[in-house]
């Protein structure tokens, strides 16, 4: 499980220097500023605490040689941030709240009801006594008192009832929007990453025979870091943006997609054979080289951007981690042969 706080309270004085300036060196070598962010991550990554987001570092680091604030900022968000079991205990507590005082109302209510079925019962027996005017009088009195409080109580029931109910739409609505946010990326609205693994697992989990063919899209857009450079990040997010929905218009039947990362995507297709899929990427990087981008205070049209696609079809066995490597090595391989293509994992032939 992720450790989500960035410190340990046993850790010798000595052992946190050392550590910072592990931190402070690993962040120059990047050179990336030392804000509280890159710092956390640095650090944790120094004091080697927390395996997976070390690996994930590695990994990153092996592919791509260095790490910046987005990787950082990301991985701050995955593994020290996104704590979704502190709210959902927040609306556990609320529910109880709500049980509660719905509770109360009913066991009101009914408490009054018995008592007005007493009531009834007592008056019923005076009758039996032969009363005179005035007894009859005072039965009536009482008859229309315990009516009238039976009929407050069942008023005040409704009124507890009514609140209850909206209380619990509008929890239902705030719930089902933590759902959708916790597996949303923010940026492009695509599914995360964590959502992709979850996804990808139930389906590796089906019977090999169910989920054949699968094929896998892992897409990465081409000198990205160009684009930041020469036209600054707002418009590089704003290219993520709209590279993400020329991905999202070739989702067909149950396939699905995600941001990977920074400028990375990954395509889920069932029931897709690696002919399809290849057709179905080579698709969307003519979707993407046909976006027009234009910068809206010089109306100064952006180069044509190209993405490069690795593709591949799940093979027996395969769990989640292998068949993404794969999908990972074929794009790594377009990459290499000059990017703007698709690799396919037929014996990584390449297709313009
Ligand atoms: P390549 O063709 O080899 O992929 O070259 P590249 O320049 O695209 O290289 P790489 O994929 O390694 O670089 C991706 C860059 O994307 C690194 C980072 O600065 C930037 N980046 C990552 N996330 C975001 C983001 O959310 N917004 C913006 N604007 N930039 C991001
Ligand atoms: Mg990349
Ligand atoms: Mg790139």
């Amino acid at each position: 499980m992720t450790n989500r706080t960035p410190c340990s309270f046993d850790e010798p004085l000595e052992k946190s220097y050392e550590y910072h300036s592990g931190a402070l060196e690993f962040l120059k070598e990047f050179e990336v500023p030392p804000n509280p962010v890159n710092y956390a991550i640095a650090y944790e990554y120094t004091a080697m605490r927390n395996g997976a987001l070390n690996d994930e570092i590695d990994v990153h680091l092996s592919r791509t040689g260095g790490v910046d604030a987005y990787i950082l900022a990301d991985l701050f968000e995955r593994y020290f941030l996104r704590d979704q079991a502190e709210e959902i205990d927040g609306y556990i507590t609320n529910m109880h709240e709500i049980f509660t005082t719905a509770l109360e109302g009913v066991t009101g209510a009914s408490e009054g009801v018995s008592e007005f079925g007493k009531v009834l019962e007592a008056q019923r027996g005076k009758l039996d006594d032969n009363p005179s005017i005035e007894g009859i009088q005072s039965i009536v009195t009482t008859l229309v008192d315990a009516t009238e409080q039976a009929h407050a109580n069942n008023q005040q029931l409704q009124s507890h009832l009514e609140e209850t109910e909206k209380e619990t739409t509008s929890m239902r609505e705030e719930l089902e929007k933590l759902r959708v946010e916790a597996v949303t990326d923010g940026l492009t609205g695509l599914f995360n990453r964590k959502e992709l693994n979850n996804r990808l697992d139930q389906l590796l989990e089906k019977d090999y025979e169910e989920t054949m063919p699968l094929s896998v899209l892992m897409m990465d857009i081409d000198h990205f870091k160009k684009i930041n450079d020469n036209y600054g990040h707002q418009i590089g997010d704003e290219v993520i943006r709209r590279v993400a929905k020329a991905v999202q218009e070739h989702i067909e039947g149950d396939s699905f997609a995600a941001r990977y990362g920074g400028e990375e995507f990954t395509l889920v297709m069932p029931e897709t054979d690696i002919n399809r899929a290849v057709e179905i990427a080579t698709s969307i990087n003519e979707a993407v080289k046909k976006l027009v981008l234009v910068r809206r205070t010089t109306k100064e049209r952006l180069p044509p951007v190209s993405i490069s696609v690795g593709a591949v079809s799940v093979k027996s066995g395969e769990d989640q981690e292998q068949l993404l490597g794969r999908a990972d090595q074929a794009l790594y391989h377009a990459k290499n042969n000059g990017r703007d293509q698709v690799v396919s994992d037929l014996e990584f032939s390449i297709r313009r």
